[in-house]
């Protein structure tokens, strides 16, 4: 199934510019010809480095609209100039989480009336498939949640993108939590370290996106992020990893048992992280299911793009 060609590009409105993931949608978003517009929050204040690289932005072509979560009309009124809205606004608790701000963002898009499609800050595990997540990380899930039925009982266009696992959080740490740069030492395996997960460079995830935006086979469905060549266990991470560095880790590992008991008394933000580690990799809550009718899948539609396979993503490590 090969790409649709558009004629017309839609233009977008990405909320969260600055962030981790933002700036990656709208570097995609430029790249793939679309007119941007980014959303500038007054409250980002003398933040210098946002404020940088929003003007690094608008050299390239971008529009910053002015408006914020706290003024609901510039909300809407920043909807309107566009077809389509794209929020990555934050939700990882380590960091922030404000997922359920887009509920304003929900009822400015249904009143401006405009917009072909929304894609909500999703980009992770799938929160439909997560009704029997643990506590107390639940909460990204159950948040993401709230968002979707909204959007739907709104009656706005949607796509969600589930991208799976950064490569950034999970591949520079060899799949262990806490830690984003490689030992070239050792390494502790979750369990045994054969559950698959998924892993997918940022880039790929924000050229994915805006791939997606005006394609009509992604519209009101779930777009799962799985490059075959990134589907891999921890060990086979680790693997890759040691033929790079030409050195094979000592290897220890930690029982599900153990794993479930160290999360005990850690911090609110930390425990919710590590529950998310823990259906990733124990459980392998992100390979445990086919993709149905309500979905589709990244790489199939888009064979054009050349994902970063992980081998060569470990490289910037060596
Ligand atoms: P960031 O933490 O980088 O934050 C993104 C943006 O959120 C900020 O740049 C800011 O936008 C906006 N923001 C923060 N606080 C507020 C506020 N109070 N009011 C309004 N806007 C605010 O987000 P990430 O890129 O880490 O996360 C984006 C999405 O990706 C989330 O849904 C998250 O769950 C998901 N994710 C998935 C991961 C995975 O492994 N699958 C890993 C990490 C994230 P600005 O200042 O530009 O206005």
């Amino acid at each position: 199934m090969a790409s649709t060609v558009e004629s017309v590009k839609s233009k977008v409105l990405i909320i969260g510019g600055t962030g981790y993931l933002g700036k990656r949608l709208v570097k995609a978003s430029l790249e793939q010809g679309h007119e941007t517009y980014i959303l500038h929050r007054p409250e980002i204040g003398v933040d210098i480095e946002k404020v940088q690289m929003l003007l690094s932005f608008k050299a390239r072509g971008a529009h910053l609209v002015p408006g914020s979560f706290s003024h609901y009309q510039s909300l809407v009124d920043a909807v309107k100039l566009v077809d389509v809205v794209i929020c990555a606004i934050s939700g990882v608790h380590i960091r922030s989480h404000h997922i359920l701000l887009q509920l304003d963002l929900v009822k400015a898009i249904k009143e401006a009336g405009n917009i072909k499609r929304f894609l909500p800050s999703e980009f992770g595990t799938d929160p439909a498939r997560m009704g029997d997540a643990m506590e107390p990380g639940r909460v990204t899930f159950d948040d993401k949640m709230v968002v979707r039925k909204a959007i739907e009982e709104a009656g706005i266009p949607f796509t969600y993108v589930s991208a799976n696992c950064f490569a950034g959080y999970f591949i520079g740490g060899l799949c262990q939590p806490g830690k984003i740069l490689p030992s070239k030492d050792s390494v502790l395996l979750l369990g045994d370290g054969n559950q698959k997960a998924i892993y997918v460079d940022e880039d790929d995830i924000a050229t994915y996106t805006i791939k997606t935006i005006d394609d009509p086979r992604t519209l009101n469905k779930t777009l799962y992020l799985r490059p075959p060549q990134n589907i891999l266990s921890q060990r086979e991470v680790v693997q890759l990893w040691e033929k790079l560095i030409g050195k094979e880790l000592k290897k220890s590992s930690i029982t599900k048992e153990e794993f479930l008991a160290s999360i005990k008394g850690l911090d609110y933000a930390e425990q919710v992280g590590l529950t998310h580690y823990y259906h990733v990799c124990y459980e392998g809550c992100l390979t445990n299911f086919e993709i149905g009718d309500e979905g589709e899948e990244a790489s199939k539609l888009y064979p054009e793009v050349k994902y970063t396979k992980i081998e060569d993503y470990l490289k910037q490590y060596v």
